[in-house]
């Protein structure tokens, strides 16, 4: 399949004017072919064809809807051998991980296949109409969720499979029923045409309208910008920077009518090592955590950039293996230009701040994009005092905070901004201590870590991938795993209506969960 350098707008390729090209961030090559970007009128067709789509309930059938999630599967599946040779050319990922992320977007397509047929998300609720009942009769209630409206995407560059244009995001949205319409990465446009001409293709497929898929092409923030203020737009799924998510998230705030932004942003992980397990196990703990850090060129949101520890006799040797194990080699190469140079700035302005010493940055390489590890460190007061620190530093960096007692350690913890992760390697039996601290983790993030390290992702159903303000904008909800399904519904209850104009699932002979009159019951096919 080769790449035509085109929108696809509900089915249609669609042509323009523009000059985004894909640039190899090992040799710096320029890649063919010119990208389009999109004007306010391509915008203005692919969201009317979404509205339509969600406005006749066209893809209101959750067996067609699994269809879908699993035609894409296949599709994609079907080019994984082009999508990984582009996906190296514009990215520097090795094809391993290509690979890998590849097996991990379809397992999420195929997740929310099983998802909507399990059916349990919509939540049906009936209370029936008491006639009789004393003071006043009660009506007939029926309330179950359904979905938003059509769904602006934004994926990352990091990931351009898993959270990019068929990513999580997409999967749960089609799953929730509400048409997509994906804004592609100026980083990787290949990949996202390619991916996006699958996603296009399953619509087909299964014969939903064109309207439940389109992707948008552009470098500059106008298409985003266009898209979000747009007002056939009913909610928004960004995965990036802090940078972009917060000013998406001020901007669907501004619209006429608001839109809720789901934004997953970056954190710096924090990772707390008690004196016993630095004791027990300081160099194995130092060789996981170098290991944590330089995984996928330390751009992962999980990586953890900070590393709370205590000094005492034992840290000089744990420091001393944390700086070969990151810093000796050379990591790999970024991305792309942007981010490249975005980390040399960001490990230059933290070595900057207060109280900061560099103890290495690693040597870079050969490649344009190459870069080394940094290891910096600072004491507890200085960190506490300098909420800078705080920022991500999206690549292969770490801070250590040097903390003198626990009392200490509290109070690192206690001066955390919100969080997606943050680890804690202890022995059980000085755990068993530690419930203070525990509880300041638990109100700070969105996933604790035991004796492990916070990069990898588990998609499943226990999953939760986000965290507080300002980690995402709503630490209520996840983007990874099935749960991300319900941000994308809503409650809509039906008061009094007779059976048969009712959503198939609230009527009186639909099969599935619901509650009834407050109890639980199951009702089967026969
Ligand atoms: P990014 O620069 O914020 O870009 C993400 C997308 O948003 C791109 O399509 C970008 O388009 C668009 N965008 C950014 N700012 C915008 C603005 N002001 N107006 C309109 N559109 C805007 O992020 P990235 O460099 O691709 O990804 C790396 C970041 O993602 C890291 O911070 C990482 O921690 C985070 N991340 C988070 C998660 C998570 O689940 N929490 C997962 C992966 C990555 P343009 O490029 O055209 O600006």
């Amino acid at each position: 399949m080769s790449i035509q350098g085109v929108h696809l707008i509900s089915g249609e390729d669609v042509s323009g004017q523009g000059s985004l090209r894909a640039i190899n961030p090992s040799s710096g090559e320029i890649l063919e072919p010119i990208f389009p970007e999109a004007s306010s009128e391509n915008i203005d067709v692919a969201v009317g064809a979404a509205l339509s789509v969600h406005e006749e309930r066209a893809a209101a059938d959750p067996q067609k809807r699994a269809q879908l999630l699993e035609a894409a599967a296949e599709r994609i599946d079907a080019i994984g051998s082009e999508i990984t040779e582009r996906g190296m050319q514009e990215t520097g990922l090795p094809q391993a991980r290509f690979e890998g992320e590849r097996g991990r977007t379809c397992h999420q397509l195929r997740l929310f296949a099983s998802v909507v047929r399990e059916g349990l998300f919509q939540n049906p609720i009936i209370e029936t109409a008491l006639a009789q009942r004393q003071p006043l009769p009660r009506p007939d209630l029926r309330t179950r969720m359904q979905a938003i409206g059509p769904v602006a995407v934004f994926g990352a560059s990091n990931f351009p499979l898993a959270f990019g244009i068929a990513g999580g995001d997409t999967a749960s949205a089609w799953a929730a029923g509400c048409p997509v319409i994906a804004k592609g990465h100026p980083a990787h446009p290949g990949v996202c045409e390619l991916v996006g001409r699958a996603l296009q293709e399953a619509v087909r497929d299964v014969g939903l309208p064109a309207g439940m898929f389109s992707l948008l092409q552009g470098e500059s923030f106008d298409v985003g910008t266009g898209l979000i203020k747009h007002p056939g737009i009913r909610a928004v799924a960004f995965t990036g920077s802090r940078a972009g998510g917060l000013s998406l998230w001020r901007l669907a705030n501004g619209r006429e009518v608001p839109i809720p932004v789901f934004a997953e942003m970056g954190s710096t992980n924090p990772v707390f090592i008690l004196p016993a397990a630095m004791q027990q196990r300081g160099q194995q703990i130092a060789e996981g955590l170098a290991g944590s850090v330089r995984l996928g060129v330390g751009q992962f949101c999980t990586c953890p950039g900070v590393v709370v520890i205590l000094s005492d006799e034992n840290t000089a040797s744990f420091k001393d293996e944390l700086r070969q194990s990151l810093c000796d080699e050379p990591v790999g190469t970024m991305l792309h230009k942007g981010i490249h140079g975005g980390y040399e700035n960001a490990v230059d302005q933290l070595s900057a701040r207060n109280g900061v010493k560099v103890i290495a940055r690693g040597p870079a390489g050969d490649d344009v994009c190459g870069v080394g590890a940094s290891l910096l460190q600072v004491d507890f007061k200085n960190f506490i005092a300098d909420p800078a620190m705080q920022g991500e530093v999206f690549g292969p960096a770490t801070l250590l905070v040097e903390c003198h007692s626990l009392e200490e350690i509290n109070d690192v913890a206690r001066a955390l901004e919100g969080q997606l992760t943050a680890t804690v390697h202890a022995t059980e039996d000085e755990i068993a201590e530690l419930s203070s601290l525990l509880h300041l983790l638990e109100d700070r993030v969105g996933r604790l870590v035991f004796n492990d390290f916070p990069t990898g992702v588990e998609v499943g159903e226990s999953m939760q991938h986000g965290g507080p303000w300002p980690a995402t904008t709503d630490s209520r909800w996840t983007s990874v795993g099935a749960a991300a399904i319900q941000r994308f519904l809503r409650p809509v209850c039906w008061q009094g209506f007779p059976d048969g104009a009712l959503p198939e699932e609230l009527r009186s002979g639909a099969v599935g969960m619901r509650r009834i009159d407050g109890a639980w019951q199951e009702f089967g096919n026969s």
